[in-house]
Formats: structure tokens, sequence, C-alpha cells
């Protein structure tokens, strides 16, 4: 495994019902880098990425998160909870639902892990919150309900409170795919902030501009089987596969 490597995932099969939903994936995201997930519904995109914190446990393979296998100890014992937890701190995850609390004002959302988690004090907790509700635009709505936020103020707040946390890494499972259209981009460029900023990022998509512009990979799904690795500039332009062709024009137009 190389020092760089910021998740490694290496001959990874999943099944749900005896159906293999993922297929021997092999893929290593180094740090700092961005990798968009590509492929159409049902391809395995959310349950790659869930692997990849053991939302799902996978039947074969193995993931490490930096150079810590996750899910299973050296032992080979289940990991138990608690050290499922501790390996989870340093990996951010981003849903398309955004999963607030819906009781909890946007300051209390971002703390509620860093009191009850990282039992952090409420001072240093409260700084590092104001800190990254202000990097994602959120500050001015500190004090309001998710209930009054637009998707893409809550999809902030989600962000904020993964960043949070200082994850090592983290993975963003279609985030603007609940938004308002006109709500896309302010996300958007959020995310692109944090890529310039040096995070690691995984994210599943369907906006391909943004896989274009701000991915160093592009990884595509197809059945469960990763068909295609490239550079952006490669697999928009170039692809190696006929699959990922046919993908790209149906897409004309759209893009
Ligand atoms: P994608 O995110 O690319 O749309 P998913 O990873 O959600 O795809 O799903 C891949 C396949 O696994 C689909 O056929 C889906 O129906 C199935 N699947 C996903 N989650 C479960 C589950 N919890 N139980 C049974 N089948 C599931
Ligand atoms: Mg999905």
């Amino acid at each position: 495994m190389s020092d760089n490597a910021a998740i490694t995932v290496s001959h990874l099969s999943k099944q749900f019902d005896g159906i293999e939903v993922l297929r021997d994936i092999d893929l290593v995201i180094n740090q700092g880098e961005v990798v968009s997930i590509l492929g159409s519904s049902g391809s395995g995109k959310s349950t790659l990425l869930r692997c990849m914190n053991w939302l799902e446990q996978p039947e074969r393979g193995k993931i490490y998160i930096g150079q810590q296998r996750i899910g299973i100890r050296e032992d080979n014992q289940p990991m138990t909870n608690k050290q499922l937890s501790k390996i989870r701190e340093s990996v951010g995850m981003v849903f398309q639902s955004f999963n607030l609390w819906p009781h909890l004002n946007v300051l209390q959302n971002v703390l509620v892990s860093l009191l009850h988690v990282k039992k952090m004090h409420k001072a240093q907790a409260t700084e590092i919150a104001i800190q990254q509700l202000e990097k994602v635009g959120m500050l001015d709505k500190k004090d309001s309900y998710p209930i009054t936020l637009s998707g893409g103020q809550k999809q902030r707040v989600a962000i904020a409170r993964s960043l949070a946390m200082s994850p090592d890494v983290l993975l963003f499972d279609e985030p603007t795919s609940a938004l308002d259209p006109e709500r896309v981009g302010e996300v958007l460029a959020v995310m692109k902030q944090l890529s310039q900023e040096g995070y690691t990022m995984v994210v599943v998509t369907h906006e391909m501009d943004f896989a274009r512009a701000v991915s160093d990979q592009v990884v595509f799904l197809e059945k469960g089987k990763l068909i295609e690795q490239s550079p952006p500039e490669q697999f928009f332009t170039q692809p190696k596969s006929d699959r990922v062709r046919q993908f790209l024009t149906t897409l004309d137009g759209s893009i």
C-alpha cells in the first residue's frame, strides 16, 4: 500500500440477497485527490461509498483508510462499534438528504459530534463550528432551524458539520441531487473550494461539469464493476470503453 493513499479498496465484492452488486473493485484514492464516481442508477455507486466507511459490510476484499484497515481487525475478528467509530471520525460523509437534526439549530447541528463524539469542551467546539460555518457561508444562519433553510443551505450546513470533525477524507453521495437547480451551484462552489484547499474527496455525482473541472480521476461503475478509471480530460474526450462512450453520448446536449 502506498504511503500516499487516503483510501485503498482491494478486491471488494458485495452482495445483497445473493446478487452481486460490487464485483472485485480495486481503487486507490491518494491524499489530496478528488475522485468522481459516475455510473447509471443501480450500478453500485452508493454501496461502494458506504463500504468505504463500513456502513455496508462487503463479503470479500479489504478497505484501508490511510494505513488502517476498516471493519476487520488484525486478529481477523470484526471490529467493535467503538473501534469502527474511531476510524469513522476520519471519514466524513455527506448525504443527498442532508440528515440534519430538525430539533437543533444550525450551530447545534455542527456542535453535536464535536461535543458527543470528540468530547470537546463547548468553547473550543463552538469556535470550530463557527469557523466551519463561516467557510461554507452559513454563519449568519447559525441560530436558524433546518426547516427554515433551502436545500442548498442545508447541504452547506451538513458539509460544515463534516468539516468540523477534521476528517482525512470526505465522501459525498449525490450531494446536489435533491436540490432545486438554482441551488446546485452554491454547493458545488463550496466543494470546489474544498478541493482547492487540498481535501481528499470521493464524490458520487451526476454533475458532469463538476466532475470534469474538479476531479483528478473519474471512475465509472457498470453493474457493480469498475470499468474505467481515467483523468477527466481522457474520460470525457477519449474514453477507453464503449460503454463510457455510450454513456457520454446519452449526455450530449445536457452538458
Ligand atoms: P447506485 O448508488 O449506483 O444507484 P446502489 O449502490 O444504491 O446503486 O445499488 C446497487 C444495487 O444494490 C441496486 O441493484 C440496488 O437495488 C441494490 N441495493 C442497494 N442497497 C440495498 C439493500 N440495502 N438491500 C438490497 N439491495 C440493495
Ligand atoms: Mg446511489
